[in-house]
């Protein structure tokens, strides 16, 4: 399901200090927040491919769960429900990424394949990247089965059980979150340039976040922008 353009924009996005200090346009969608006018998404199918936004503000990619852009005046963006949204700059705002990860797509290495890209971007090689993991299920509200944790193990071996606690016989619950952590890390962007949004399941909270686990398949979606930095 879409945001319903017509509805009243009642709430703001939630901006995070480590994006706020390097000066870039973004936000983590909450219910009825109005995306930002002229917004660049593609369609997400819980991939690997990075759609690159050329000088005409044009995708490379029709279909990608990571969008990279170094355009001031067009936001990119990913819609969640659950999953895991990131968004992530070069730390001299030049160069900015949205990134959709759910556990498919991280299992099959969505961060880093958009960690990459941005490192590249708008003439130069950015060693210094910023990370901000954005609301997503948390792992109080979040038990997997096997063939997840198997797909997730693949990746990142046991790192997967430190990031999980047993329920049941063949399940866990899974603090995804801490998984693109790691997968930040790994792709390297350095511990004190990640950060994680506190208190932001997407299952707990219903008054600002819609929950596909919670809602089932009518549940709305969020939708988290960022843009590079003008006036560089
Ligand atoms: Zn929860």
């Amino acid at each position: 399901m879409r945001w319903r353009p017509g509805r009243r924009a009642l709430a703001e996005f939630i901006r995070h200090p480590l994006l706020d200090r390097i000066g870039v346009p973004h936000g983590f969608g909450v219910i009825d927040a109005a995306p930002p006018a002229g917004l660049l998404r593609v369609r997400q199918v819980h991939g690997i491919a990075v759609a690159i936004v050329d000088e005409e503000g044009v995708p490379s990619h029709d279909e990608a769960d990571a969008v990279v852009s170094c355009q001031t005046q067009r936001p990119v963006g990913v819609m969640t429900a659950d999953c895991v949204p990131i968004l992530a700059a070069a730390r001299d705002g030049s160069a900015v990424a949205a990134i959709h990860a759910g556990w498919r797509g991280l299992g099959a290495g969505v961060v880093e394949a958009g960690i990459s890209a941005l490192r590249v971007q708008c003439g130069g090689v950015h060693a210094d990247l910023v990370a901000v993991i954005g609301p997503h299920i948390g792992a109080s509200c979040y038990e997997v089965d096997a063939p997840v944790l198997d797909t997730l193990r693949a990746r990142f071996g046991e790192a997967v059980d430190d990031a999980s606690e047993p329920t049941r016989p063949g399940h866990r619950r899974l603090a995804l979150g801490d998984l693109v952590a790691l997968a930040l890390g790994r792709a390297g962007v350095r511990e004190g340039s990640v950060a994680m949004l506190a208190g932001a399941c997407t299952s707990c909270d219903a008054r600002r976040f819609h929950s596909y686990r919670r809602d089932g398949e009518h549940a709305g979606r969020l939708v988290h922008h960022i843009s590079a930095r003008a006036g560089r």
